[in-house]
């Protein structure tokens, strides 16, 4: 008999090492130097990258996959997607909002990403999307971990049944608290729905995650709240602030105080670069502010900070495919993450450092954790944001749910080689 049901052997890991990982049933048995033990299936991962999968921590999956209907959004803001789709949660059908996420689901299991923090819209009487998303996460569940924010996106005190609907979602097995501070009517609302969702997950023992500051607006201070909340009702660690955008705006002299004190709350922060190079901004003329946070910024001070893809295909985003390294690529871009150790850790953005923000379970590479890995089409964790490479293998709990086959070009050249892979090595 086999001493592993699955082998792979020879692959780049994360930190640089080349090693083998062996796999029985859902986890990883051992890792290291395993030649010469046998497996039921081998998979040779010479030269190729082999990651933990990706995780994307802010996502929107009730509406993915439905752009264009009923309309696309022309003014490309995120007030004019908010009414789109207020507009498109009253004909979606909870069949439809199903089909739409399980798709969406396929795609992400292609790319190797196997967990996912979705927002849900909890401002709809029916908690249709709600629903919709209860099932799903059911049935992706031998696959792909969906973790769930109850989100009242119309204002979850500017909504007049926001509150009740958002616990009522709670009470139906949602997994996280969210709020949408910067969409109440004044500043004081803002901060008085931060306390009041704060202190909801405190009581029900959940973490917390919330679209916060999401506004050229350098008053839109709500992470100060946010990190207040946290610290005062001992949920360190446990609350994320998601895009803060605002922060890019801020006077620097607020934000050198700021940063200390989000720190010390334990809060996380999830920029989303792709939605927000597109969607701040847009009040601008020139020069345009790029909108995104302080990413390097919040890491010099300890803070963890992963990349979310927010959208794909839906009122407030036309393109996107549920490649993390798409999102890591403009990332890296726009905080001009270019030096190799802050590329690299844009790498670790898309995998460890959201791993950590959705306090996954035996996530990563090591003895005993959950067998769920990536192989890719790529030397190194540089070479994966720089090419977006095929998933070669993609292994979710001991079994290959997804592979693809490499993509060489064949070229006819006179004097030049039959066919390029564009891989080059990085001198680290
Ligand atoms: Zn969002």
């Amino acid at each position: 008999m086999a001493e592993f049901d699955l082998l792979i052997t020879d692959g780049n890991l994360p930190d640089g090492q080349v090693g083998d990982i062996g796999i029985v049933k859902d986890r990883i048995a051992a890792i290291g130097d395993l030649s010469g033990s046998t497996a039921a299936r081998v998979i040779d991962a010479a030269g190729d990258l082999v990651s933990p999968p990706f995780v994307d921590p802010h996502f929107h999956m009730d509406a993915t996959l439905s752009y264009g209907t009923p309309r696309i959004n022309a003014s490309g803001t995120l007030l004019e997607g908010i009414a789109l789709w207020g507009e498109l949660k009253q004909i979606a059908t909870v069949d439809q909002m199903v089909e739409r996420a399980l798709a969406y689901c396929d795609w992400a299991v292609s790319q190797g990403l196997l967990a996912i923090r979705s927002h849900v819209d909890t401002c709809d009487d029916s908690l249709k999307g709600v629903e919709a998303m209860l099932q799903v996460r059911e049935t992706v569940k031998p696959y792909l971990d969906l973790q769930l924010v109850a989100f009242p996106q119309d204002g979850f005190l500017r909504d007049p049944t926001a509150k009740a609907n958002t616990l009522r979602a709670l009470d139906m097995g949602v997994d996280v608290v969210g709020g949408i501070p910067h969409f109440e009517r004044t500043m004081e609302d803002g901060r008085a729905s931060v306390r009041e969702l704060c202190e909801i997950a405190a009581e029900r023992g959940l973490l917390v995650d919330m679209h916060c500051d999401e506004t050229d607006d350098p008053l839109s201070r709500h992470v100060e709240t946010l990190a207040y909340e946290a610290q005062r009702l001992g949920l360190q660690g446990r609350v994320n602030g998601s895009h803060l955008t605002s922060m890019h705006s801020m006077d620097n002299y607020y934000v050198s105080k700021l940063l200390p004190l989000m720190a010390e709350a334990g809060l996380s922060a999830v920029p989303n670069p792709l939605i927000n190079i597109v969607i701040q901004g847009r009040h601008d003329s020139f020069p345009k502010r790029r909108g995104l946070t302080r990413v390097k910024e919040m890491q010099s001070h300890g803070i963890t900070v992963g990349w979310g893809q927010d959208c794909v295909r839906d009122p407030w985003y036309p393109l996107g495919t549920a490649d993390m390294l798409d999102v890591a690529f403009m990332g890296l871009h726009v905080a001009q993450m270019t030096s190799p150790a802050e590329m690299r850790q844009c790498f670790e953005m898309a995998t460890t450092e959201s791993a950590k923000i959705l306090h996954l379970e035996g996530y990563g590479l090591y003895e005993g954790a959950r067998a769920s890995l990536v192989i890719l089409d790529a030397g190194d964790a540089i070479e994966a944001i720089r090419l977006r490479p095929a998933r070669l293998a993609v292994i979710s709990k001991g079994r290959v749910v997804s592979e693809t086959p490499r993509a060489d070009a064949r070229l006819d050249l006179p004097g030049r080689p039959a066919g390029v892979r564009r891989r080059h090595h990085h001198a680290n």
